[in-house]
C-alpha cells in the first residue's frame, strides 16, 4: 500500500437534476477523490478553501484519515460551482464557475508531501496540477483528470501535462472536445499518442473504455435504478481506480488496470444515488462488498 497526494477543487456545488436540487452543498473534485481513495490506502490534499469554508466539512475528511496540511484556509471565498442535468444525465450543463480562492493559489507542497508515489492531479487548473507535479520528486504513478471548462481555457497547459502523466481519466464528451474525434476508438487512441501510458474514457451509466498499449477493456456501469445526482460520479471512479492501483502497488499491469477500472464502476454507483456527497459519507467496506458480488454477476 501507498499514500496517495492529490490535488484539486475542494468546492461547494449548487445542483439541480430532474429529481431535486441543492444549494452550496459540499463537493469538489478532491473532496471526491479523497473520501473514495482513502477507502484503499492514505491520502493527502493539496487545495485551498475561503473563509466560508465550514469546519464540519474539514471534519468529514479527517473521519477518514486524510491528512489535510496542504489544504490551505485563506482570505476569500471558496470555489463554487453551479450545474444542472436534464433527462441524460450523463452531461451536466455548468451554469457558473467560481474559482474565487483558487484564482490566485499557488501551492507549496508541505516537506512530507514532496517524496509521494502516486498522484492524482484530480480537475482543477492545468497551470496548477503542473505545478504540483513539479514538487513531487520521485512519483511512481501519476493520474489525471480534466473537463470541459480547462479544455476551452488552458489547452497548450493541458497537452504539456498530457506528455507528464501515466494515466488520464476523461469523459467521452471531454476526450472528443479534446482531440476533435467523434470516434471513442480513435479519440483514445489518439490521447495515448500525446502521452499517457492508459487513457480511461469514462461513460455514464455506459461505463467506461480503457486503452492501453493496443488493448482495450469496456465493461458497462453498474446498473443503478434511481440516479439522484451524478455530479462527482468521475471524481469517485477516479477515487476507487487510483486507491486500487496504490493499494495493489504494482505498477499498471493490464490485469490490474481492469481491476482498478472495476473498482471505479463500483464506487461512482454509489456517489450517484443521492446529492452530493451524501452516499458516500457513511459508506462501508461490507456495502461495498455486497455490491461488488452483484457487479460481477452483471458482468460475468
Ligand atoms: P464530476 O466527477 O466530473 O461530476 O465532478 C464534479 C465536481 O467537479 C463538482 O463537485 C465541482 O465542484 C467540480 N468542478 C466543476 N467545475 C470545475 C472546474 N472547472 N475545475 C475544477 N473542478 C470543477
Amino acid at each position: 500500500m501507498s499514500d496517495i497526494l492529490v490535488v484539486g477543487s475542494v468546492a461547494y456545488d449548487s445542483i439541480a437534476t430532474p429529481l431535486g436540487e441543492v444549494d452550496r452543498t459540499l463537493g469538489g473534485s478532491a473532496n471526491y477523490f479523497s473520501l473514495v481513495a482513502s477507502l484503499f490506502s492514505p491520502v493527502k490534499v493539496v487545495g485551498v478553501v475561503g473563509e466560508d469554508y465550514e469546519d464540519r466539512d474539514l471534519e468529514l475528511l479527517r473521519t477518514r484519515s486524510v491528512d489535510l496540511e496542504g489544504l490551505k484556509r485563506v482570505v476569500g471565498k471558496t470555489f463554487h460551482w453551479q450545474g444542472r442535468y436534464e433527462a441524460d444525465m450523463n452531461e451536466a450543463i455548468t451554469l457558473k464557475t467560481e474559482l474565487n480562492v483558487f484564482k490566485d493559489f499557488n501551492p507549496t507542497l508541505p516537506k512530507t508531501y514532496s517524496n509521494s508515489k502516486y498522484v492524482f492531479l484530480a480537475n482543477i487548473d492545468p497551470e496548477l496540477q503542473i505545478k504540483v507535479l513539479d514538487q513531487v520528486s520521485e512519483p511512481r504513478l501519476v493520474g489525471a483528470d480534466t473537463m470541459n471548462f480547462w479544455i476551452d481555457s488552458k489547452r497548450p497547459q493541458l497537452l504539456e501535462l498530457l506528455k507528464r502523466i501515466d494515466v488520464l481519466l476523461i469523459n467521452e464528451a471531454e476526450a472528443r472536445q479534446l482531440t476533435g474525434q467523434w470516434n471513442i476508438v480513435q479519440s483514445v487512441k489518439t490521447l495515448t499518442e500525446w502521452g499517457p501510458k492508459a487513457v480511461v474514457v469514462k461513460r455514464g451509466e455506459y461505463g467506461f473504455v480503457l486503452f492501453s498499449e493496443g488493448r482495450h477493456f469496456i465493461l458497462p456501469a453498474f446498473p443503478v435504478a434511481e440516479v439522484k445526482d451524478p455530479t462527482g460520479a468521475g471524481d469517485s471512479f477516479a477515487g476507487g481506480f487510483f486507491g486500487y492501483l496504490s493499494r495493489v502497488d504494482k505498477g499498471l499491469s493490464w490485469p490490474d488496470l481492469k481491476q482498478a477500472c472495476m473498482n471505479g464502476c463500483l464506487l461512482a454507483s454509489f456517489t450517484v444515488e443521492d446529492f452530493g456527497l451524501s452516499a458516500l459519507r457513511g459508506l462501508k467496506w461490507p456495502a461495498i462488498e455486497g455490491r461488488r458480488a452483484q457487479y460481477e454477476e452483471v458482468i460475468r
